[in-house]
């Protein structure tokens, strides 16, 4: 067997002729052709109100922070088993964090602690949907009304992914998606902004432009170019968009494939999930877009050997995040309790290989390899 790696990105063969085009179109900075159509395809597709692709979702949280207005002082509620980006954005501008800690089922944030968190400092909330599996919106968005907090939906892993009939992106205020090359569709680094209040859609559009009027110029719903409001240089050049129009073309049999590889390692996984592993858990109200494949190990020395195992049989697997209220950046700051859950996806959650060049017998492969520990690793 070859080695199986952890990601490889895939290209769908397109993309250098779509980037040639937007070479010859001799307008590739932000905003041109390719920008537009892809930013008009996944409104139309997802129901966003508004798109603007950005060089990540780390900008897109960016933006959100800034059209948040998150000043000193501010306090935004966000989970603890999460990418730093999550958090960066709000912490740059003088937030701090009330982590929550994730629920026992599955990585997502425990919507049960949010009240307790909320204080009179509190202005937003940001929701993570780990793995691409939605996290209990109606409920989120109800305390976020009540108490007039705002919402970003950080969307990174969650393209085509919905809750209930909804898009993932499309119900907090704003959302952030990304590009990576590590995420289900791929620009290399990028991402996008969705914004789904539209009384904030104007100044989206401005912070995206360096604070500038220039898009209403452009529209001629301006007659001067100026300074009007604080923002940054956000959008990506037109070569990415038509990178990203490649990818965006075939969204669906790159989704139906990664679906497809996922339900194999469940399958033949789930036996196992009886007494000594756990296995993804997602919820009536969530869609599974195939994003990532994990199981949880019950200690931490059990995964260190099962990645050592893996890693002899030339199969790379992986962890992931470890809780930020104990980073070293945070841990000093955090005053917050314990965070039982988020620790224990930290120690023990492995991350299986999963992309589209994947093959069905190499998922197999992995399967047999992770019975076969398993044997020899009794519960
Ligand atoms: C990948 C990821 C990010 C960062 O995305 P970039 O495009 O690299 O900035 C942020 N949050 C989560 C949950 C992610 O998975």
């Amino acid at each position: 067997m070859k080695p199986i790696y952890f990601n490889i990105p895939h290209l769908t063969g397109k993309e250098l002729m779509y980037m040639k085009r937007a070479v010859k179109t001799g307008k590739i900075s932000g905003d041109g052709l390719f920008t537009r159509e892809c930013q008009a395809q996944l409104e139309k597709a997802y129901g966003f109100k508004k798109v603007l692709l950005t060089n990540s979702c780390t900008d897109a949280l960016e933006m959100g922070a800034m059209l948040f207005n998150i000043k000193e002082g501010d306090e935004v509620i966000a989970p603890s088993f999460t990418f730093v980006s999550s958090v960066n954005p709000f912490v740059i501008r003088g937030a701090n964090i009330a982590f929550a800690d994730s629920t026992a089922t599955n990585p997502n944030m425990d919507i049960k602690q949010i009240e307790s968190l909320i204080t009179n400092k509190t202005k937003a909330i940001v929701v993570v949907h780990y793995a691409g599996v939605a996290c209990d919106m109606d409920a989120i968005m109800n305390i976020a009304k009540k108490h007039k907090l705002l919402v970003i939906e950080d969307a990174a892993q969650c393209i085509d992914s919905y809750y209930k009939k909804s898009a993932l992106g499309s119900i907090g205020h704003v959302g952030a998606f990304s590009f990576h090359e590590s995420k289900n569709i791929i620009t290399g680094e990028g991402g996008m902004l969705t914004v789904n209040d539209t009384s904030i859609n104007d100044r989206a559009e401005i912070i995206w432009e360096k604070g500038t009027n220039r898009r209403a110029f452009f529209k001629g719903k301006a007659d001067k170019y100026e300074w009007v409001d604080v923002g940054s240089s956000f959008l990506p050049s037109d070569i990415t968009a038509a990178f990203l129009k490649a990818q965006l073309e075939e969204l669906d049999k790159i989704q139906k494939k990664r679906r497809r590889l996922w339900e194999q390692y469940y399958d033949q996984l789930k036996e196992l999930a009886k007494k000594n592993i756990m296995l993804p858990n997602i919820p009536e109200y969530a869609t599974n877009n195939g994003h990532m494949f994990y199981l949880v190990c019950k200690s931490k020395d059990e995964r260190s050997k099962l990645i050592e195992h893996l890693k002899k049989h030339k199969i790379q697997a992986v962890f992931h995040y470890q809780s930020l209220h104990k980073s070293p950046f945070y841990k000093d700051k955090y005053k917050g309790p314990e965070l039982p859950n988020s620790d224990h996806y930290s120690d023990c959650l492995v991350r299986l290989p999963l992309y589209y060049d994947l093959k069905l017998n190499e998922v197999d492969h992995v399967c047999e390899q992770i019975l076969k520990f398993y044997k020899n690793f009794p519960a």
